[in-house]
């Protein structure tokens, strides 16, 4: 028996649940929205001056988190001065300790859409529950979903509903079906400009924080039309091995990244092992440089 139509809304469960059924197979993946299917071509998202999925690779790059105002305006100078146009920084910090620093809040949106706009840069931050929508969108281009978040259906559901950007990270524990599933409830509940994020799986591996899948990023790009960007840093843990992991993003064909760099890692209140100094992250761009040339890209 085949059935054809809009079998998304059906559960395999419950017809396998019949008497005398062997099995079901789906021939369609049931992200249909997100499915490479529905579109051949990579989606570009657009936001500001800034393209993602087109032939330029994109850095997003700051703290893990906004701190103070020196900080954050030193970063973005910084960052802006090597050509990068994306500012990342947390306001809401979703720490695995109550007792870690949680962010600065709105305070922390403030500062870094202030920086931002100084050296005419675009934001991307972390959204951690639905009842910040409204404040996240007025101060920040991109919002992001972060890791443990992936399977909150309701907050995905609620950043459909808006036209702005959505940074969706894989969850440590998902597999690439669940990341895409994710962005189907983005894409179908009415905002297509959704960018996906390789952050590490957590593995038998215990050397570093993760296990960055690298892998995952062809077959991500093979099975769907949304760009795909890599985070070395919170797959790995330690900026020196973060390095190599982000050149490694470009030749896997990820389409950017989303990188910690600090101008004081040794002081960072959160991440800052992890984070790249400046000096370490300039050195960086300018092997991305090649390697993207090396890989048709423009960087
Ligand atoms: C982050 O990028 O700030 C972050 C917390 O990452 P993740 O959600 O991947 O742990
Ligand atoms: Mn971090």
């Amino acid at each position: 028996v085949e059935i054809i139509g809009n079998t998304e809304i059906i559960d395999p469960k419950e017809i396998k649940i019949f008497e005398g059924v062997h099995g079901v197979i789906r021939i369609r993946e049931p992200y249909l929205l997100a499915s490479k299917k529905s579109q051949n071509k990579t989606s570009v998202i657009r936001v500001k001056d800034v393209e993602i999925g087109g032939n330029a690779i994109q850095i997003m790059a700051g703290p893990c988190a906004v701190e103070n105002e020196k900080q954050i305006y030193t970063i973005a100078q910084n960052l802006n001065k090597l050509g990068i146009k994306i500012l990342r920084g947390g306001a809401f910090k979703p720490r695995s300790s109550p007792y870690f620093f949680q962010g600065l809040e709105e305070k922390g949106l403030k500062l870094i859409r202030a920086a931002a706009d100084e050296y005419k840069m675009t934001v991307v931050s972390e959204i951690l529950d639905t009842k910040y929508l409204s404040l996240m969108e007025k101060y920040v281009d991109i919002l992001q979903i972060g890791s443990r978040n992936m399977y909150n259906y309701a907050l995905l559901k609620e950043v459909g509903k808006i036209t702005k950007p959505v940074l969706l990270k894989r969850a440590w524990s998902a597999t690439i079906e669940e990341l895409l599933m994710s962005a189907e409830y983005i894409i179908s509940s009415g905002n297509k400009n959704v960018v996906l994020c390789e952050r590490g799986i957590r593995t038998f591996e215990q050397s570093l924080r993760n296990t960055l899948d690298l892998s995952a990023v062809p077959v991500i790009k093979s099975r769907t039309h949304l760009p795909v960007i890599v985070d070395p840093s919170h797959a790995t843990g330690f900026h020196e091995i973060a390095v190599p992991m982000a050149e490694s993003a470009i030749v896997a064909g990820a389409d950017g990244l989303l990188i910690e760099v600090h101008d004081r890692p040794a002081r960072a209140l959160s991440d800052g092992i992890q984070s790249l100094d400046l000096r370490t992250f300039k050195s960086l761009l300018k092997r991305l440089h090649e390697i993207s040339k090396f890989m048709g890209r423009d960087f």
